[in-house]
C-alpha cells in the first residue's frame, strides 16, 4: 500500500475477533485495502481451549486469531492495536474512524465485528473462575466436564432449559433453585430426568488446588460440583454503532430477554445504514467461533459486492460525460 492511502482503506474492520479477521481475510484477497483496529479482548480469551471448530478443536482462542492475523497481513492487511471510540459519516460518504489514543482513519466501508460482554450472575468469586469451570455452553465445554458432577444456577428463564441440555452430558446433573421461582412444571421435568434440585442461595464458590469443588449455601452447606453452568446477560459491545444511530434491540428467547444486540440483515450482516456492516456476536450473540467467522466471510462479500456496485456506477456515469464531452467537441 502506497504512503497516500497511508490513513485510508476501502475497508475498516472494527474487532479482530473471528469474524473481524475472517471479513478481513475475505476483503484483503478481493484486493481491498483493509485495516483492523483491535482492542485485544476477544470474548473467549479466558477458556485455554476452543473447542468445535472444524481442524481447530481444542487449539487455544489465542492461537487462532494469531494465525488469522497472519493470514491477513500475508495479503497486505494491516492490523492495528486499539480501541475505536467513535466513527462519524463523512459529508462526501464514507467514515472519519475515531481512536482512544486521538488518531483518525477514513474509511469507504465499515465492517463492525466488536463482539459481546457476557454479565454474570453476581455471586462472589464467579468472575474468576468464568470460561474455566464457571461455564455457559454445553458445545464448548460439555464433553470435557460429562459425566462430572455439574450444578446449574437459576437465577432467570433460563435456567431450566440450561439444566436439560447439561443432563445430556452429565447424569450428575443438579439444579440450584438459588434466586429463580421454579414452577411446579420444572420441578417436575427435573424429575423425570434425574435433574436433583437443591433450594436455596448460592453465597460463594469452594475452589482447592486451583479447581471448582462446590458452591457454598447460604446456611453453610456445601453442593459438590466441578462445573457451574450460569446464563450470562449478552450485552453487544456497540458503542461505535449506537454512536452512528444504530439502536441495540432486546434478544428474545421463549419469551424472555436474554441480551441486546444490534439488528442486521441475518444473511448479509447489512446494517440500517449504508456502508456499515456486522458481523460475529455483535450481532448474533449466539453465534460460536465458527458462526462468527462464516458470518464474516458473508458480511465481506456482501460489502465487496456493494464497493463493485458503486465503482460501477461511476464508471458508468464518467463514461457517460466523456461521451457527452466528445458529442459537445465534435
Ligand atoms: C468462556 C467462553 C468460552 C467459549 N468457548 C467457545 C468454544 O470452545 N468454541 C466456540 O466455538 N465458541 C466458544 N465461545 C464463543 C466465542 O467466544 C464467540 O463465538 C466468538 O468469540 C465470537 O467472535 P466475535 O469475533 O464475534 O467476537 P470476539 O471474539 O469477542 O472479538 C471481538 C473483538 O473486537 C474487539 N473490540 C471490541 N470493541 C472494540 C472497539 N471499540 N475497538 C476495537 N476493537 C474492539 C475485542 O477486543 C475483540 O478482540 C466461548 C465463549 C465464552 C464466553
Amino acid at each position: 500500500m502506497d504512503d497516500a492511502r497511508e490513513d485510508s482503506y476501502d475497508v475498516v474492520v472494527v474487532g479482530g475477533g473471528a469474524a473481524g479477521l475472517a471479513g478481513a481475510l475475505t476483503l484483503v484477497r478481493a484486493r481491498r485495502s483493509v485495516l483492523v483496529i483491535d482492542s485485544g479482548s476477544p470474548r473467549n480469551a479466558p477458556a485455554a481451549h476452543m473447542h468445535g471448530y472444524l481442524g481447530l478443536d481444542g487449539e487455544s482462542p489465542a492461537a487462532l486469531l494469531a494465525r488469522g492475523r497472519l493470514e491477513v497481513e500475508g495479503y497486505g492487511g494491516r492490523i492495528r492495536s486499539g480501541t475505536v471510540v467513535a466513527a462519524d459519516l463523512l459529508p462526501g460518504g464514507g467514515f472519519l474512524v475515531r481512536c482512544g489514543d486521538g488518531s483518525t482513519v477514513r474509511a469507504g466501508r465499515l465492517l463492525v465485528a466488536t463482539g459481546l460482554v457476557d454479565e454474570l450472575p453476581p455471586v462472589p468469586g464467579l468472575g474468576a473462575r468464568w470460561g474455566r469451570d464457571v461455564l455457559h455452553c454445553p458445545y464448548c465445554h460439555g464433553w470435557e466436564v460429562g459425566d462430572q458432577p455439574v450444578a446449574v444456577l437459576a437465577d432467570g428463564p433460563l435456567a431450566v432449559h440450561q439444566a436439560q441440555m447439561w443432563r445430556h452430558w452429565s447424569a450428575r446433573t443438579t439444579l440450584l433453585a438459588h434466586t429463580w421461582p421454579l414452577t411446579e412444571e420444572d420441578r417436575e421435568v427435573a424429575a423425570a430426568l434425574g435433574i436433583r434440585v437443591v433450594e436455596g442461595e448460592v453465597t460463594g464458590l469452594v475452589v482447592e488446588d486451583d479447581r471448582l469443588t462446590g458452591v457454598g449455601m447460604a446456611g453453610g452447606a456445601v453442593v459438590e460440583c466441578r462445573a457451574l453452568v450460569v446464563a450470562p446477560r449478552f450485552t453487544a459491545r456497540s458503542g461505535v454503532l449506537t454512536g452512528l444511530g444504530l439502536p441495540m434491540t432486546d434478544m428474545v428467547r421463549d419469551g424472555h430477554v436474554i441480551g441486546r444486540c444490534v439488528a442486521s440483515d441475518p444473511e448479509t450482516g447489512a446494517t440500517a445504514l449504508p456502508g456499515v456492516w456486522v458481523a460475529g456476536n455483535v450481532t448474533a450473540p449466539l453465534e460460536k467461533v465458527a458462526g462468527a467467522a462464516a458470518q464474516g466471510v458473508r458480511a465481506a462479500a456482501a460489502l465487496n459486492a456493494d464497493l463493485i456496485g458503486a465503482e460501477t456506477r461511476r464508471a458508468v456515469a464518467a463514461r457517460r460525460a466523456g461521451a457527452a464531452a466528445d458529442t459537445v467537441r465534435g
